[in-house]
């Protein structure tokens, strides 16, 4: 990874990525896996380090296994066993088991983490490629926008040096108060959602097993908490406050302590972290700008009841990246890029809105119509279900009269590859494949091809999905699954149709 050098203003960047949190990181290195060229513009010096998001799920295990760093993080992670929700009288409301088993992703179905070692290692993996560049203490604070490029107006450091870098797409990584959403104009839809709380992360001085490993809500409509295990000997407490309570007051230690009492006290563990957050609920109408974009807490904000907002915007990421490649190698033209939002902008909203009713349930004084509200989402024995939204119709994924409509869209399970036994997407690397039982014609050298007939796992796949033949896209959600190879041909967008690459099309008529 190159630092900041001189005279860097003249050259164009593939892409520019502004906002090193979570989502940045994620979409940098795959930007970077590609041999796309990225300039990461950031505002801090350091990581943030406030408690953030402690849980992340098998989808996103997935997109990390194919950034490269899996197996370092599984070390620093611990499988989540699920979520319980009690009343006052810690009477069990509502149970959320997570799997303890291997999922179709090919992982644990849910994880708990602490987000700055998750950041660190999405960072050093960074330094690896030649072709990023990284401006840290640096701030966007403008973005214009040509028929060929982007150009983007930094300032640095404590004397606010001005900068000029030029970019052929610009992706707004920046936040929930982003800049560039701000800039591109983008509306936001507020779903209403709007509650302060105190979060604090403790360090246990001694084992406390009483506290156990399941997430708690504590469904108390005067003062709902929630308490999440963390790796390690990491907890964390978040605790709603009331509107008379001031912000420096209750974040003062021995106001934590207080609160925190009927659990733990301070001779058994080291107060870590304090933030007070105002959790709410938005989404951007617009995620996309000509060549600027938004993805993660700049496009959506959701309560973390479901521990999703980080997950959402790497999701984001995996979703646009490998598109952003496919338009600057000039695979595919440009409406290409509008599949993104039209995906994605769905898939958060499910989430935002399924958020908002677990906080329901938490804070409902008539626990009985919260819990009837998410009653779609739960088993015949009463227990929680995770959603699994489809995504968003697009040109990529709209129905067609041969493709089975309820299956794709959603991610493609990931089987292990005989006789090495390694998992697929590491067997495949990152792009495209085709699953069928004859070599698919007419398509590009680069889509890698599983032979069903001679993969049982894959041949087993292919019967789950009634198909004979099925595309499976680098962010691993399946393109489409089909009763012939020849009808599958017929599905797959002409990007990866075996033709002469697209030339000069016109790169200014974005819609
Ligand atoms: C208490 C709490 C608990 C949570 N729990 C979970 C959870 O369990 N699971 C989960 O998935 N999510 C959770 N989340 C949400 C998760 O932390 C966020 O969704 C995630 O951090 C967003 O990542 P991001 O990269 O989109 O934005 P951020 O992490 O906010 O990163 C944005 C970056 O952009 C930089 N920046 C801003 N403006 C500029 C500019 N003009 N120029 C350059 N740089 C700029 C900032 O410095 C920052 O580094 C939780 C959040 C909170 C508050």
């Amino acid at each position: 990874m190159a630092f900041s050098k001189a005279g860097l203003d003249m050259k164009v960047f593939d892409t520019a990525v502004i906002g090193l949190g979570p989502t940045g990181a994620t979409l940098a290195n795959l930007l970077a896996m590609q041999g796309l060229s990225v300039l990461i513009l950031e505002r801090e010096a350091q990581i943030y380090d406030l408690p953030r998001a402690v849980h992340f799920d098998d989808e996103i295990m997935r997109v990390f296994q194919n950034i490269g760093i899996a197996d370092e993080l599984l070390p620093m992670v611990r499988v989540n066993p699920g979520m319980r929700f009690v009343d006052k009288e810690n009477n069990l409301l509502l149970d959320w088991p997570r799997p303890q088993d291997i999922t179709s992703q090919g992982w644990n179905a849910s994880y708990r983490l602490h987000q700055p070692d998750l950041e660190r290692l999405l960072r050093k993996k960074l330094e690896g490629y030649d072709l990023v560049t990284l401006k840290t203490s640096t701030r966007a604070t403008s973005i214009d926008q040509t028929e060929t490029e982007a150009v983007i107006r930094t300032q640095t450091g404590s004397t606010n040096r001005s900068e000029t870098y030029r970019a052929r797409y610009v992706i707004g990584c920046d936040g929930a108060n982003s800049q560039t959403r701000t800039m591109i104009k983008s509306e936001i839809d507020d779903y209403g959602f709007q509650e302060r709380w105190l979060v604090i992360d403790l360090i246990l001085k001694k084992d406390r097993p009483d506290l156990g490993d399941h997430s708690i809500q504590f469904c108390r409509p005067d003062r709902p908490m929630t308490y999440c295990r963390g790796p390690g000997n990491r907890r964390r407490w978040e605790i709603t406050l009331l509107d008379t309570e001031d912000e420096n007051r209750v974040t003062k230690p021995d106001h934590i302590w207080s609160l925190l009492k009927p659990w733990i006290t301070s001779d058994e563990a080291l107060l870590e972290r304090k933030a007070v957050y105002t959790f709410k609920s938005q989404v951007a109408r617009n995620w996309r700008h000509g060549r600027i974009f938004l993805a993660g807490d700049a496009a959506h904000v959701t309560p973390p009841f479901l521990g999703q907002g980080m997950c959402m915007g790497i999701r984001d990421a995996f979703n646009l990246a490998w598109k952003l490649a496919s338009v600057i190698n000039k695979d595919a033209e440009h409406p290409l890029l509008d599949s993104y939002e039209d995906e994605r902008n769905p898939h958060a909203r499910a989430y935002v809105e399924m958020a908002i009713k677990i906080g329901q349930i938490i804070r409902s004084i008539n626990h009985n119509d919260a819990l009837n509200d998410v009653s779609g989402h739960r088993t015949r024995s009463g227990e929680m279900r995770s959603i699994t939204p489809k995504l968003g119709p697009s040109s990529l994924t709209a129905p067609r009269s041969n493709s089975n409509t309820d299956i794709e869209g959603r991610p493609a399970t990931q089987f292990r590859v005989q006789p090495s036994d390694d998992l697929m997407d590491d067997v495949s690397g990152y792009r495209h494949v085709i699953i069928s039982n004859t070599r698919p014609e007419g398509i590009k050298d680069s889509i890698f091809w599983v032979n069903a007939s001679e993969q049982e796992e894959a041949a087993k796949l292919l019967m789950d999905l009634d198909a004979e033949a099925a595309w499976i896209r680098p962010d691993r959600y399946l393109g489409a699954a089909t009763k012939s190879i020849q009808e599958l041909y017929e599905y797959l967008p002409n990007f990866l149709k075996n033709r002469e690459k697209c030339g000069d099309f016109n790169e200014t008529s974005f819609s």
